[in-house]
Protein backbone atom coordinates (compact mmCIF):
# COMPACT_ATOMS: atom_id res chain seq x y z
CA UNK A 1 0.00 0.00 0.00
CA UNK A 2 0.84 3.84 -0.35
CA UNK A 3 0.23 6.01 2.45
CA UNK A 4 -3.35 7.51 0.92
CA UNK A 5 -4.72 4.12 -0.01
CA UNK A 6 -3.63 3.04 3.59
CA UNK A 7 -5.68 5.82 5.28
CA UNK A 8 -8.45 5.12 2.62
CA UNK A 9 -8.64 1.99 4.07
CA UNK A 10 -9.32 3.41 8.15
CA UNK A 11 -11.20 6.12 7.09
CA UNK A 12 -13.66 3.48 5.15
CA UNK A 13 -13.30 1.14 7.81
CA UNK A 14 -13.38 3.56 10.80
CA UNK A 15 -15.39 6.51 9.38
CA UNK A 16 -17.39 7.55 12.69
CA UNK A 17 -14.03 6.51 15.07
CA UNK A 18 -12.14 9.26 16.43
CA UNK A 19 -9.06 10.19 14.44
CA UNK A 20 -7.21 13.08 15.83
CA UNK A 21 -7.70 14.98 19.50
CA UNK A 22 -5.81 18.80 19.60
CA UNK A 23 -5.46 19.14 23.25
CA UNK A 24 -4.60 22.43 23.50
CA UNK A 25 -7.34 24.14 21.16
CA UNK A 26 -9.99 21.39 22.07
CA UNK A 27 -10.20 20.53 18.37
CA UNK A 28 -11.14 16.93 16.94
CA UNK A 29 -11.36 14.99 14.06
CA UNK A 30 -12.80 11.43 12.99
CA UNK A 31 -11.78 9.66 10.45
CA UNK A 32 -14.08 10.76 7.60
CA UNK A 33 -13.48 13.93 8.88
CA UNK A 34 -9.54 13.42 9.11
CA UNK A 35 -10.08 12.39 5.48
CA UNK A 36 -11.69 14.94 3.70
CA UNK A 37 -9.20 17.67 5.02
CA UNK A 38 -6.27 15.15 3.84
CA UNK A 39 -8.37 15.29 0.76
CA UNK A 40 -8.38 19.17 0.59
CA UNK A 41 -5.16 19.94 1.04
CA UNK A 42 -3.82 17.13 -1.22
CA UNK A 43 -6.25 19.09 -4.06
CA UNK A 44 -4.73 22.31 -3.03
CA UNK A 45 -0.93 21.05 -3.43
CA UNK A 46 -1.88 19.78 -6.75
CA UNK A 47 -3.88 23.29 -7.79
CA UNK A 48 -0.79 25.11 -6.35
CA UNK A 49 2.05 22.47 -9.19
CA UNK A 50 3.50 20.58 -6.44
CA UNK A 51 4.34 17.22 -8.66
CA UNK A 52 5.66 14.01 -7.89
CA UNK A 53 8.73 14.16 -6.37
CA UNK A 54 8.82 17.62 -5.69
CA UNK A 55 9.87 18.40 -1.86
CA UNK A 56 7.59 20.26 0.68
CA UNK A 57 8.97 21.53 3.43
CA UNK A 58 7.08 21.33 7.17
CA UNK A 59 8.40 23.34 10.14
CA UNK A 60 6.07 23.04 12.74
CA UNK A 61 5.92 22.30 16.31
CA UNK A 62 3.07 19.06 17.03
CA UNK A 63 -0.09 20.22 15.81
CA UNK A 64 -2.94 18.77 13.89
CA UNK A 65 -2.07 20.86 10.26
CA UNK A 66 1.39 18.86 10.98
CA UNK A 67 -0.43 15.63 10.16
CA UNK A 68 -2.73 16.99 7.53
CA UNK A 69 0.43 17.60 5.75
CA UNK A 70 1.77 13.95 6.36
CA UNK A 71 -0.84 12.64 4.77
CA UNK A 72 -1.52 15.36 1.76
CA UNK A 73 1.83 15.60 0.69
CA UNK A 74 1.80 11.54 0.54
CA UNK A 75 -1.20 11.64 -1.25
CA UNK A 76 -0.05 13.52 -4.08
CA UNK A 77 3.51 11.50 -4.20
CA UNK A 78 5.68 15.02 -2.76
CA UNK A 79 8.49 14.12 -0.86
CA UNK A 80 7.83 15.52 2.92
CA UNK A 81 10.95 17.25 4.36
CA UNK A 82 10.47 17.05 7.85
CA UNK A 83 12.45 19.92 9.69
CA UNK A 84 13.56 20.44 13.05
CA UNK A 85 11.54 23.07 15.04
CA UNK A 86 15.09 23.66 17.33
CA UNK A 87 16.71 24.72 14.48
CA UNK A 88 17.84 28.63 13.93
CA UNK A 89 18.32 29.84 10.31
CA UNK A 90 21.52 28.57 9.07
CA UNK A 91 20.63 25.05 9.99
CA UNK A 92 16.85 24.99 8.14
CA UNK A 93 18.75 26.68 5.49
CA UNK A 94 20.78 24.30 4.98
CA UNK A 95 18.38 22.00 4.84
CA UNK A 96 16.11 23.33 2.75
CA UNK A 97 18.73 23.76 0.46
CA UNK A 98 20.30 20.24 0.35
CA UNK A 99 17.20 19.01 0.20
CA UNK A 100 15.34 21.26 -2.54
CA UNK A 101 12.39 22.85 -0.83
CA UNK A 102 9.86 24.40 -3.22
CA UNK A 103 6.85 24.60 -0.92
CA UNK A 104 7.19 25.04 3.35
CA UNK A 105 4.74 24.86 5.55
CA UNK A 106 5.26 26.53 9.15
CA UNK A 107 4.30 27.30 12.13
CA UNK A 108 4.33 31.06 12.40
CA UNK A 109 6.25 31.33 15.88
CA UNK A 110 6.36 29.07 19.17
CA UNK A 111 8.29 30.15 22.55
CA UNK A 112 11.26 31.83 22.01
CA UNK A 113 11.02 30.46 18.15
CA UNK A 114 10.48 33.36 15.56
CA UNK A 115 10.08 31.18 12.25
CA UNK A 116 8.48 34.03 10.18
CA UNK A 117 11.81 36.15 11.16
CA UNK A 118 13.99 33.02 10.76
CA UNK A 119 12.39 32.30 6.73
CA UNK A 120 12.70 35.91 5.94
CA UNK A 121 16.50 36.00 6.79
CA UNK A 122 17.29 32.50 4.93
CA UNK A 123 14.55 32.71 1.70
CA UNK A 124 17.59 34.45 0.08
CA UNK A 125 20.02 31.56 0.24
CA UNK A 126 17.50 29.29 -0.68
CA UNK A 127 16.19 30.35 -4.13
CA UNK A 128 13.90 27.08 -4.60
CA UNK A 129 11.74 27.91 -2.06
CA UNK A 130 9.03 29.72 -3.72
CA UNK A 131 5.73 29.73 -1.39
CA UNK A 132 5.89 29.45 2.39
CA UNK A 133 2.45 29.15 4.33
CA UNK A 134 2.67 29.94 7.80
CA UNK A 135 -0.17 27.35 10.36
CA UNK A 136 -3.27 29.20 11.06
CA UNK A 137 -2.94 32.26 9.52
CA UNK A 138 -4.61 33.61 6.23
CA UNK A 139 -1.84 32.18 4.16
CA UNK A 140 -2.73 28.64 5.76
CA UNK A 141 -6.37 29.29 4.97
CA UNK A 142 -5.27 30.50 1.39
CA UNK A 143 -3.71 27.21 0.65
CA UNK A 144 -6.50 25.23 1.61
CA UNK A 145 -9.04 27.41 -0.47
CA UNK A 146 -6.39 26.50 -3.38
CA UNK A 147 -8.15 22.93 -3.10
CA UNK A 148 -11.15 24.08 -5.58
CA UNK A 149 -8.47 24.04 -8.56
CA UNK A 150 -8.08 20.66 -8.78
CA UNK A 151 -10.44 17.46 -8.91
CA UNK A 152 -10.91 14.45 -7.16
CA UNK A 153 -10.97 12.94 -10.12
CA UNK A 154 -7.08 14.86 -10.52
CA UNK A 155 -5.69 13.73 -7.40
CA UNK A 156 -7.21 10.20 -7.92
CA UNK A 157 -5.24 10.18 -11.15
CA UNK A 158 -1.52 11.55 -9.39
CA UNK A 159 -2.41 8.68 -6.80
CA UNK A 160 -2.65 6.33 -10.09
CA UNK A 161 1.29 6.95 -10.82
CA UNK A 162 2.47 6.37 -7.58
CA UNK A 163 4.34 3.39 -6.35
CA UNK A 164 5.08 2.16 -2.82
CA UNK A 165 8.60 2.27 -2.95
CA UNK A 166 8.61 6.30 -4.09
CA UNK A 167 10.68 8.25 -1.74
CA UNK A 168 8.26 9.80 0.45
CA UNK A 169 9.95 11.33 3.87
CA UNK A 170 13.81 13.07 3.81
CA UNK A 171 14.11 12.22 7.45
CA UNK A 172 17.29 14.55 9.24
CA UNK A 173 18.66 12.16 11.92
CA UNK A 174 18.78 14.19 15.91
CA UNK A 175 22.20 15.16 15.43
CA UNK A 176 22.85 13.69 18.34
CA UNK A 177 26.37 12.80 17.37
CA UNK A 178 27.50 15.30 14.89
CA UNK A 179 25.62 17.10 12.00
CA UNK A 180 22.15 15.80 10.68
CA UNK A 181 21.66 13.29 7.88
CA UNK A 182 18.70 13.33 5.80
CA UNK A 183 17.73 9.57 5.50
CA UNK A 184 15.41 9.02 2.40
CA UNK A 185 12.37 6.77 3.38
CA UNK A 186 9.57 5.25 1.13
CA UNK A 187 5.66 4.73 1.85
CA UNK A 188 7.10 1.10 2.02
CA UNK A 189 9.24 1.93 4.72
CA UNK A 190 7.65 4.07 7.18
CA UNK A 191 4.41 2.61 6.69
CA UNK A 192 5.10 -0.81 7.23
CA UNK A 193 7.15 -0.13 10.56
CA UNK A 194 4.30 1.93 11.75
CA UNK A 195 2.03 -1.49 11.15
CA UNK A 196 4.07 -3.59 12.82
CA UNK A 197 4.74 -1.42 15.87
CA UNK A 198 1.11 -0.71 16.36
CA UNK A 199 0.80 -4.95 16.00
CA UNK A 200 3.30 -5.44 18.16
CA UNK A 201 1.63 -3.10 21.06
CA UNK A 202 -1.93 -4.61 19.75
CA UNK A 203 -3.63 -1.57 18.71
CA UNK A 204 -6.87 -1.71 17.88
CA UNK A 205 -9.90 1.45 17.05
CA UNK A 206 -10.67 1.14 20.89
CA UNK A 207 -6.90 3.03 21.33
CA UNK A 208 -6.17 6.46 22.39
CA UNK A 209 -2.58 7.10 21.86
CA UNK A 210 -1.02 10.32 23.76
CA UNK A 211 2.07 11.27 21.60
CA UNK A 212 4.26 14.13 23.53
CA UNK A 213 7.30 13.21 21.41
CA UNK A 214 8.21 15.57 18.30
CA UNK A 215 6.17 14.67 15.40
CA UNK A 216 9.54 16.54 13.61
CA UNK A 217 10.81 12.76 14.45
CA UNK A 218 10.22 9.38 13.56
CA UNK A 219 8.80 8.70 16.52
CA UNK A 220 6.34 10.93 16.66
CA UNK A 221 6.00 10.05 12.53
CA UNK A 222 6.16 6.63 12.39
CA UNK A 223 5.15 5.08 15.31
CA UNK A 224 2.78 8.06 16.34
CA UNK A 225 0.58 8.72 13.23
CA UNK A 226 1.63 5.86 10.56
CA UNK A 227 1.35 3.54 14.13
CA UNK A 228 -2.30 5.15 14.71
CA UNK A 229 -4.01 5.37 11.16
CA UNK A 230 -2.74 1.78 10.26
CA UNK A 231 -4.96 0.39 13.01
CA UNK A 232 -7.55 2.68 13.48
CA UNK A 233 -6.78 3.94 16.49
CA UNK A 234 -6.99 7.75 17.58
CA UNK A 235 -3.65 9.63 17.66
CA UNK A 236 -4.20 12.65 21.02
CA UNK A 237 -1.91 16.23 20.87
CA UNK A 238 -1.08 16.72 24.08
CA UNK A 239 0.35 20.06 23.67
CA UNK A 240 2.88 21.92 20.89
CA UNK A 241 5.67 20.98 22.53
CA UNK A 242 6.85 18.19 25.50
CA UNK A 243 5.24 19.62 28.85
CA UNK A 244 5.52 16.89 31.76
CA UNK A 245 2.04 18.25 33.25
CA UNK A 246 0.43 18.67 30.30
CA UNK A 247 1.03 15.24 29.29
CA UNK A 248 -0.39 13.71 31.73
CA UNK A 249 -3.23 15.99 31.89
CA UNK A 250 -4.43 14.71 28.59
CA UNK A 251 -3.80 11.06 29.02
CA UNK A 252 -6.51 12.09 32.08
CA UNK A 253 -8.79 13.98 30.24
CA UNK A 254 -9.14 11.65 26.81
CA UNK A 255 -8.77 8.19 29.12
CA UNK A 256 -5.69 7.53 27.07
CA UNK A 257 -4.48 3.85 26.47
CA UNK A 258 -1.27 4.50 25.23
CA UNK A 259 1.72 7.13 26.20
CA UNK A 260 4.61 7.34 24.08
CA UNK A 261 8.10 9.08 25.18
CA UNK A 262 11.94 9.18 25.39
CA UNK A 263 13.48 8.22 28.73
CA UNK A 264 13.56 11.93 30.19
CA UNK A 265 10.38 12.78 29.30
CA UNK A 266 8.58 9.70 31.61
CA UNK A 267 11.47 10.83 34.27
CA UNK A 268 9.93 14.25 33.98
CA UNK A 269 6.42 12.85 34.54
CA UNK A 270 7.44 11.06 37.48
CA UNK A 271 9.22 13.92 39.18
CA UNK A 272 5.93 16.43 38.94
CA UNK A 273 5.55 17.30 42.35
CA UNK A 274 1.58 16.81 42.13
CA UNK A 275 2.18 13.51 39.82
CA UNK A 276 -0.03 11.49 42.31
CA UNK A 277 -2.76 13.89 41.74
CA UNK A 278 -3.13 12.56 37.85
CA UNK A 279 -5.34 9.24 37.05
CA UNK A 280 -3.40 7.67 34.69
CA UNK A 281 -5.64 4.40 35.25
CA UNK A 282 -6.82 4.43 31.99
CA UNK A 283 -3.50 3.51 30.28
CA UNK A 284 -2.18 0.15 29.01
CA UNK A 285 0.77 0.07 27.19
CA UNK A 286 2.89 2.92 25.62
CA UNK A 287 6.44 3.05 24.34
CA UNK A 288 9.96 3.92 25.72
CA UNK A 289 11.90 4.43 23.11
CA UNK A 290 15.43 7.15 21.37
CA UNK A 291 18.21 5.89 23.86
CA UNK A 292 19.13 3.73 26.97
CA UNK A 293 16.09 3.06 29.10
CA UNK A 294 16.97 2.38 32.55
CA UNK A 295 15.36 -0.29 34.15
CA UNK A 296 14.55 1.92 37.62
CA UNK A 297 12.67 3.90 35.14
CA UNK A 298 11.08 1.49 33.60
CA UNK A 299 9.95 -0.55 36.49
CA UNK A 300 8.63 2.79 38.14
CA UNK A 301 6.18 3.35 34.59
CA UNK A 302 5.01 -0.01 34.73
CA UNK A 303 3.62 -0.42 38.57
CA UNK A 304 3.33 3.47 39.10
CA UNK A 305 1.88 5.00 35.56
CA UNK A 306 -0.15 1.58 35.14
CA UNK A 307 1.26 0.70 32.12
CA UNK A 308 1.86 -2.79 32.33
CA UNK A 309 2.43 -3.84 28.72
CA UNK A 310 5.10 -0.62 27.91
CA UNK A 311 7.20 -1.68 25.15
CA UNK A 312 11.02 -0.41 24.42
CA UNK A 313 11.71 -0.39 20.83
CA UNK A 314 15.32 0.41 19.78
CA UNK A 315 15.84 1.83 16.11
CA UNK A 316 17.12 4.49 13.90
CA UNK A 317 15.92 7.28 11.62
CA UNK A 318 17.73 5.30 8.62
CA UNK A 319 15.64 2.51 9.82
CA UNK A 320 11.79 3.63 9.75
CA UNK A 321 12.72 3.87 12.82
CA UNK A 322 12.06 0.63 14.34
CA UNK A 323 13.96 -2.73 14.45
CA UNK A 324 14.02 -4.21 17.58
CA UNK A 325 10.84 -4.22 19.93
CA UNK A 326 10.08 -6.36 23.21
CA UNK A 327 6.34 -7.63 23.31
CA UNK A 328 3.21 -7.60 25.49
CA UNK A 329 3.81 -11.86 26.89
CA UNK A 330 7.42 -10.91 28.08
CA UNK A 331 8.55 -10.67 31.73
CA UNK A 332 9.76 -7.44 33.42
CA UNK A 333 13.71 -8.83 33.19
CA UNK A 334 12.97 -9.17 29.10
CA UNK A 335 11.51 -5.74 29.59
CA UNK A 336 13.18 -3.64 31.46
CA UNK A 337 17.00 -5.24 30.40
CA UNK A 338 16.43 -5.57 26.68
CA UNK A 339 15.27 -3.76 23.41
CA UNK A 340 13.27 -6.48 23.04
CA UNK A 341 14.12 -8.99 19.47
CA UNK A 342 13.83 -8.06 15.53
CA UNK A 343 10.34 -6.87 14.35
CA UNK A 344 8.63 -9.32 12.13
CA UNK A 345 10.70 -9.61 8.31
CA UNK A 346 13.32 -7.79 9.91
CA UNK A 347 17.08 -9.29 10.28
CA UNK A 348 19.51 -8.72 12.98
CA UNK A 349 23.36 -9.74 13.68
CA UNK A 350 26.40 -8.63 15.56
CA UNK A 351 29.89 -7.71 13.39
CA UNK A 352 33.16 -6.86 14.69
CA UNK A 353 33.30 -3.78 13.82
CA UNK A 354 37.30 -3.55 12.78
CA UNK A 355 36.53 -6.90 10.63
CA UNK A 356 33.25 -6.63 9.68
CA UNK A 357 33.26 -10.71 10.59
CA UNK A 358 29.57 -11.59 12.01
CA UNK A 359 30.07 -12.41 15.92
CA UNK A 360 28.56 -15.67 17.74
CA UNK A 361 25.44 -14.82 20.03
CA UNK A 362 26.47 -13.47 23.57
CA UNK A 363 29.20 -11.66 21.69
CA UNK A 364 29.45 -7.50 21.64
CA UNK A 365 29.98 -6.34 18.52
CA UNK A 366 28.17 -3.34 16.07
CA UNK A 367 25.08 -4.18 15.27
CA UNK A 368 23.70 -4.55 12.07
CA UNK A 369 19.86 -4.88 10.45
CA UNK A 370 18.36 -5.14 7.64
CA UNK A 371 14.93 -5.83 6.28
CA UNK A 372 11.82 -3.83 4.58
CA UNK A 373 12.62 -0.78 6.83
CA UNK A 374 15.90 0.42 5.86
CA UNK A 375 16.64 3.72 3.77
CA UNK A 376 17.06 4.13 0.27
CA UNK A 377 19.83 6.59 1.33
CA UNK A 378 21.12 9.78 2.62
CA UNK A 379 19.43 12.28 0.32
CA UNK A 380 22.01 13.64 -2.38
CA UNK A 381 24.91 11.76 -0.04
CA UNK A 382 26.05 8.58 -2.01
CA UNK A 383 29.30 9.07 -0.18
CA UNK A 384 27.84 8.71 3.54
CA UNK A 385 25.38 5.97 2.46
CA UNK A 386 28.30 3.73 1.44
CA UNK A 387 29.52 4.24 4.90
CA UNK A 388 26.32 2.88 6.77
CA UNK A 389 25.13 0.80 4.08
CA UNK A 390 26.93 -2.87 2.57
CA UNK A 391 26.18 -4.28 -0.30
CA UNK A 392 24.05 -6.52 1.07
CA UNK A 393 22.11 -3.69 2.31
CA UNK A 394 22.79 -4.31 6.05
CA UNK A 395 22.49 -0.83 7.75
CA UNK A 396 25.56 -0.61 10.16
CA UNK A 397 23.90 0.94 13.18
CA UNK A 398 26.86 2.53 15.20
CA UNK A 399 25.40 0.94 18.19
CA UNK A 400 27.36 -1.87 20.69
CA UNK A 401 24.90 -4.51 21.37
CA UNK A 402 25.02 -8.46 22.01
CA UNK A 403 22.37 -10.47 21.02
CA UNK A 404 21.24 -13.17 23.63
CA UNK A 405 20.86 -16.74 22.88
CA UNK A 406 17.24 -15.92 23.36
CA UNK A 407 17.44 -13.70 20.39
CA UNK A 408 16.80 -10.57 22.65
CA UNK A 409 18.96 -7.97 21.80
CA UNK A 410 21.23 -5.81 24.70
CA UNK A 411 22.56 -2.72 23.59
CA UNK A 412 25.76 -2.05 25.01
CA UNK A 413 26.06 2.02 23.84
CA UNK A 414 26.94 3.59 20.91
CA UNK A 415 30.59 3.04 19.72
CA UNK A 416 31.24 7.00 19.68
CA UNK A 417 30.32 7.20 23.44
CA UNK A 418 32.71 4.50 24.72
CA UNK A 419 35.13 5.80 27.02
CA UNK A 420 38.59 3.97 26.35
CA UNK A 421 41.11 4.56 29.87
CA UNK A 422 44.17 3.47 29.80
CA UNK A 423 43.19 0.54 27.49
CA UNK A 424 40.12 -0.69 29.24
CA UNK A 425 36.77 -0.26 27.84
CA UNK A 426 34.28 1.52 29.24
CA UNK A 427 30.80 1.88 28.91
CA UNK A 428 28.48 4.63 30.01
CA UNK A 429 25.48 2.81 29.83
CA UNK A 430 26.35 0.16 32.34
CA UNK A 431 27.40 3.23 34.78
CA UNK A 432 24.33 4.97 34.36
CA UNK A 433 22.35 2.22 35.43
CA UNK A 434 23.97 1.90 38.55
CA UNK A 435 23.58 5.38 39.72
CA UNK A 436 20.01 5.31 38.53
CA UNK A 437 19.71 2.91 42.06
CA UNK A 438 21.31 6.00 44.38
CA UNK A 439 18.08 7.57 46.32
CA UNK A 440 19.59 11.35 45.45
CA UNK A 441 19.90 10.78 41.97
CA UNK A 442 16.91 11.92 39.28
CA UNK A 443 19.07 11.76 36.41
CA UNK A 444 22.47 11.12 34.92
CA UNK A 445 24.70 11.13 32.51
CA UNK A 446 28.31 9.51 32.40
CA UNK A 447 31.09 10.75 29.91
CA UNK A 448 34.50 10.44 29.13
CA UNK A 449 36.86 13.42 29.28
CA UNK A 450 40.18 14.14 28.58
CA UNK A 451 42.55 12.50 31.59
CA UNK A 452 46.82 13.18 31.54
CA UNK A 453 47.65 9.92 32.58
CA UNK A 454 44.89 7.78 31.30
CA UNK A 455 43.48 9.38 27.84
CA UNK A 456 40.21 9.63 29.60
CA UNK A 457 38.42 9.44 32.59
CA UNK A 458 35.07 8.70 33.84
CA UNK A 459 32.67 11.71 34.97
CA UNK A 460 29.22 11.64 35.72
CA UNK A 461 26.58 14.65 35.83
CA UNK A 462 23.90 14.71 38.21
CA UNK A 463 20.73 16.06 38.53
CA UNK A 464 19.82 15.48 41.83
CA UNK A 465 15.99 14.41 43.16
CA UNK A 466 16.44 17.49 45.57
CA UNK A 467 18.36 20.54 44.46
CA UNK A 468 18.82 21.30 48.02
CA UNK A 469 20.21 18.16 48.95
CA UNK A 470 22.86 16.98 45.78
CA UNK A 471 24.75 13.69 46.30
CA UNK A 472 29.02 14.62 46.46
CA UNK A 473 31.43 13.26 44.43
CA UNK A 474 32.70 11.25 47.40
CA UNK A 475 29.06 9.57 48.44
CA UNK A 476 28.76 8.79 44.84
CA UNK A 477 32.41 7.04 44.21
CA UNK A 478 31.66 5.60 47.70
CA UNK A 479 28.51 4.09 46.49
CA UNK A 480 29.86 2.98 42.90
CA UNK A 481 33.07 1.25 44.48
CA UNK A 482 31.26 -1.36 46.06
CA UNK A 483 29.71 -2.53 43.05
CA UNK A 484 32.01 -1.60 39.93
CA UNK A 485 35.50 -2.54 39.31
CA UNK A 486 37.66 0.83 40.46
CA UNK A 487 38.28 2.00 36.58
CA UNK A 488 35.04 2.38 36.47
CA UNK A 489 34.11 4.63 39.07
CA UNK A 490 33.53 8.48 38.41
CA UNK A 491 36.17 10.45 39.42
CA UNK A 492 34.27 13.23 38.96
CA UNK A 493 31.08 14.49 39.61
CA UNK A 494 28.99 17.50 38.25
CA UNK A 495 25.51 18.58 39.66
CA UNK A 496 23.70 19.92 36.75
CA UNK A 497 20.02 20.76 36.66
CA UNK A 498 19.67 20.09 33.22
CA UNK A 499 21.42 18.36 29.80
CA UNK A 500 21.74 19.97 26.78
CA UNK A 501 19.06 18.12 24.38
CA UNK A 502 17.76 17.66 21.08
CA UNK A 503 14.49 18.32 20.34
CA UNK A 504 13.97 14.36 20.05
CA UNK A 505 14.87 14.10 23.56
CA UNK A 506 18.36 13.00 23.37
CA UNK A 507 21.08 14.17 25.31
CA UNK A 508 24.19 15.69 23.54
CA UNK A 509 26.85 13.39 25.30
CA UNK A 510 29.08 15.22 22.86
CA UNK A 511 28.77 18.50 24.15
CA UNK A 512 28.65 17.35 27.84
CA UNK A 513 31.98 16.37 27.16
CA UNK A 514 33.13 19.81 25.61
CA UNK A 515 31.62 21.59 28.43
CA UNK A 516 33.37 19.38 31.08
CA UNK A 517 36.75 19.58 29.27
CA UNK A 518 36.57 23.27 29.04
CA UNK A 519 35.59 23.57 32.71
CA UNK A 520 38.22 21.63 33.67
CA UNK A 521 41.03 23.10 31.23
P1 LIG B 1 22.78 11.33 14.72
O1 LIG B 1 22.79 10.07 13.91
O2 LIG B 1 22.46 12.53 13.91
O3 LIG B 1 23.98 11.50 15.59
P2 LIG B 1 20.82 9.97 16.38
O4 LIG B 1 21.58 8.73 16.04
O5 LIG B 1 20.53 10.21 17.83
O6 LIG B 1 21.56 11.26 15.78
P3 LIG B 1 18.26 9.01 15.68
O7 LIG B 1 18.14 8.33 14.39
O8 LIG B 1 17.13 9.84 16.18
O9 LIG B 1 19.47 10.00 15.60
O10 LIG B 1 18.57 7.99 16.85
C1 LIG B 1 19.04 6.65 16.66
C2 LIG B 1 19.93 6.22 17.81
O11 LIG B 1 19.25 6.34 19.08
C3 LIG B 1 20.37 4.80 17.74
O12 LIG B 1 21.47 4.63 16.87
C4 LIG B 1 20.71 4.50 19.22
O13 LIG B 1 22.02 4.93 19.54
C5 LIG B 1 19.73 5.34 19.99
N1 LIG B 1 18.59 4.54 20.48
C6 LIG B 1 17.36 4.47 19.96
N2 LIG B 1 16.55 3.67 20.69
C7 LIG B 1 17.30 3.21 21.71
C8 LIG B 1 17.05 2.31 22.83
N3 LIG B 1 15.85 1.78 23.04
N4 LIG B 1 18.09 2.04 23.66
C9 LIG B 1 19.30 2.59 23.45
N5 LIG B 1 19.60 3.44 22.44
C10 LIG B 1 18.61 3.74 21.58
MG1 LIG C 1 22.46 8.08 14.25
Amino acid sequence: DTIGANLARAVAAHGASPALVDVASGRRWTYAEFGADVERLARALLALGVAKGDRVGIWAVNCPEWVLVQYATARVGAVMVNLNPAYRAPEAAFVLRQSGVSVLIATPAHRTSDYRAMVDALRPDCPALRAVHYIGERSWDELTAASDGATAGELAAREATLSCDDPINIQYTSGTTGFPKGATLSHHNILNNGYFVGESVGYTAADRICVPVPFYHCFGMVMGCLAATSHGACLVIPAPSFDPAATLDAVRRERCTSLYGVPTMFIAELGLPDFAAYDLSSLRTGIMAGSPCPVEVMKRVVTEMHMTEVAICYGMTETSPVSTQTRRGDDLERRTGTVGRALPHIEVKVVDPATGTTLPRGEAGELCTRGYSVMLGYWDDPAHTAEVLDAGRWMHTGDLAVIRDDGYVEIVGRIKDMIIRGGENIYPREIEEFLHTHPKVADVQVVGVPDERYGEAVAACVIPRDPADPPGAEEIAAYCAERLARHKVPHRVEVVDSFPMTVSGKVRKVELRERLAAAAG
